[in-house]
């Protein structure tokens, strides 16, 4: 049986806006396909197996959490540099996608250095940006919908060769302003979606999985399954993110 092995890093820091039902999509979904999984929650200071890592999960944090862990990622970021290279995945959120990159400068002008593994910085401005969002997402062709809930005070920008996760239809996404959200690099993706992003984006969730077992050679026999409630969750999520009302209220967050 085909099986991935997840490493849910800092599961106790990172943790905003229902993150960790990501990790309950992942597990169901895999196990809804037949995959075997087995989660490895890891601490700061706690160790990471890389070599044994198909994919690594990275939920959002507030700025002194991100400080937090950004210290602990540092002393791993050429072990996982270098299994980045070889393709293992990585799904990180919000101020763990911040992390990837080079730097993170929070509101009060201190500089949080990232693991410089993606080709973006990140800088906060003043107004958070807040609200659900919806998204066109090129991962597939042709491109669908992702949809979540961000919250950011960063403002990420993209180096010229890194593909964006998607074009953003509502919401903010990376900066507010260039009308991108999230990166994808090899088979890292970051993004600023919370919500949880993945029970009401299961196609996301499949992708993943995927990459995770594609990793180490191991082919995806996706079952036949009923994704109704998801994509009535998918299809609500739209709706509200799209209603007046929200839009209102979101512009005064
Ligand atoms: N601290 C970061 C910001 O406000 C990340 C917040 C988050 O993970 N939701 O930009």
């Amino acid at each position: 049986m085909a099986e991935i092995i997840i490493y849910h890093l800092y599961p106790a820091h990172l943790n905003l806006y229902g993150d960790r039902g990501n990790m309950l999509a992942l597990c169901r979904r895999a196990e809804w396909h037949g995959i075997g999984i087995k989660v490895v929650p890891v601490q700061p200071g706690g160790s990471i197996d890389f070599a044994n890592c198909d994919l690594l999960f990275m939920g959002g944090g507030q700025d002194s959490d991100q400080k937090l862990v950004a210290g602990d990622l540092k002393g791993r970021s050429s072990d996982l540099r270098r299994a980045v290279e070889e393709g293992m995945a990585v799904f990180a959120v919000c101020g763990s996608y911040q992390l990837l990159g080079r730097y993170y400068k929070t509101s009060r002008g201190e500089k949080i250095g990232g693991l410089e593994i993606v080709d973006l910085y990140t800088e906060a401005g003043q107004k958070r940006l807040t609200g659900n969002a919806v998204i066109n997402c090129s991962l597939w062709e042709p491109p669908a919908t992702l949809v979540g809930f961000e919250n950011h005070a960063g403002r990420t920008y993209l180096g010229p060769n890194l593909q964006p996760l998607g074009e953003v239809l509502i919401g903010y996404g990376n900066n507010g302003a260039d009308k991108t959200e999230g990166a994808v690099y090899k088979n890292v993706i970051g993004t600023y979606l919370h919500g949880s992003l993945l029970p009401k984006n299961p196609r996301l969730t499949d992708f993943l999985l995927e990459k995770a077992l594609s990793y180490r050679n191991q082919g995806f026999k996706p079952a036949k399954l009923d994704d109704s409630l998801e994509n009535r969750a998918h299809e609500a999520a739209i709706r509200l993110a799209g209603s007046r009302r929200h839009r209102r209220l979101s512009t005064r967050a």
